[in-house]
């Protein structure tokens, strides 16, 4: 049995695949007031691409669930020059679940991400595309320039859960990556080939390798509304993260282990030493109730790590579908649009 993949009849020439055309998935929740204008601004972008590299795009719009209008507002969305499908889910499944919803049913070969709030530019997808086309590039994944605009505790949270989670992993994941990317056909092939459900999109796309390409841009502020990330969200993406892409956890358990017997190793000794050769008696009490707690502490925060992997293992178990689909619309564009 044949255990690796092969996505080789995927044309490795990049001029080639472009052929096969591009599909921009953009994840949808509350997004309503500013859908329409960003969708103008992807029109144009689809005109510039056909005009400079003959490529044909489509735009998968996915609703996860919004409690506006964003649905209906997507469904009016004309199809000038590009392709729309509208994917509905049944309910809010979260960003990772619609990426997946969206890379399941684009119909063209490439795909690329973008937030539905306008802070990844559509202008610089053209930038993407030239990494793509021109230079040959699988995977052109953005990160932002800087967080010169972030606290600096969610920085430091930031640069300890990337330590963390590339401690010894063969395939780091790229610091300050964002979801902002273009994958070529057969790196789009290869992301949906994979069959784990707790999906981590960052860690995914670089894990399938390929070519890789980072570039930086200037994150956009949010057009309206407030971000669905809060500081209790960030913290349940980077638990899901931190137990669907490493064990450095459960290694860090290990450690802590290996430490604390050590170090009882050693204090035993000196007990010991201290009773047979000084002949002194040893007043217990408290240094007893001090290391009691600390090993019943540093255990229970274990349980709970070897929790979160038990948890993953029963969900990847139970097979459960990802998202449900409520509606789906497809709309070819227009070929009278696509003439002018
Ligand atoms: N999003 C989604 N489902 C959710 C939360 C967010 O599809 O449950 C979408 C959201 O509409 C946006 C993107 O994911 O297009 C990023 O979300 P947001 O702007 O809130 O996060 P941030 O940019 O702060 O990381
Ligand atoms: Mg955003």
């Amino acid at each position: 049995m044949m255990l690796g993949s092969d996505v080789s009849d995927l044309s490795t020439d990049s001029r080639t695949a472009a052929a096969m055309g591009l599909s921009l998935v953009v994840p949808c929740y509350n997004e309503a007031p500013g859908l329409a204008a960003l969708h103008d601004k992807l029109v144009h972008l689809a005109r510039t691409l056909k005009a400079r590299y003959g490529l044909a795009c489509e735009v998968v719009y996915i609703d996860d669930g919004s409690r506006d209008d964003t649905l209906k507002i997507a469904q009016t969305l004309s199809p000038d020059e590009i392709d729309v499908q509208v994917i509905s889910l049944s309910r809010n499944f979260g960003k990772e679940a619609a990426l997946m919803a969206g890379l399941d049913h684009c119909k063209k070969g490439a795909v690329l991400f973008m937030d539905g709030d306008g802070q990844h530019p559509p202008e610089f997808v053209e930038k993407l595309v030239h990494h793509w086309i021109v230079d040959g590039y699988d995977v052109v994944f953005t990160a932002k320039a800087h967080r010169d605009n972030e606290s600096f505790l969610l920085r430091t949270a930031v640069g300890g859960f990337y330590a963390l989670i590339n401690w010894g992993a063969r395939t780091k994941i790229p610091e300050d990556a964002g979801d902002f990317r273009l994958l070529s056909p057969r790196a789009a092939a290869a992301l949906r080939q994979l069959p784990e459900r707790n999906r981590f999109f960052k860690g995914l796309a670089t894990w399938i390798g390929f070519r890789q390409l980072r570039v930086d841009y200037e994150p956009q502020a949010r057009a309206h509304g407030v971000s669905s990330f809060n500081p209790k969200a960030l913290i349940g993406l980077s638990i899901e993260g931190l137990t669907s892409f490493s064990v450095a956890p459960l290694r860090l358990a290990s450690l802590f282990g290996l430490l604390f017997a050590g170090a009882a190793f050693l204090f035993g000794l000196m007990i010991l030493w201290e009773t047979m050769i000084d002949g002194k008696s040893v007043p217990g009490y408290p240094s007893i109730i001090v290391g009691v707690m600390t090993i019943g502490g540093v255990q229970l925060i274990m349980i709970g790590v070897l929790g979160e992997y038990i948890g993953k293992i029963l969900s990847e178990l139970k097979g459960r579908p990802v998202y449900f689909i409520a509606e789906h619309s497809v709309k070819p564009s227009t070929p009278d649009a696509a003439a002018t």
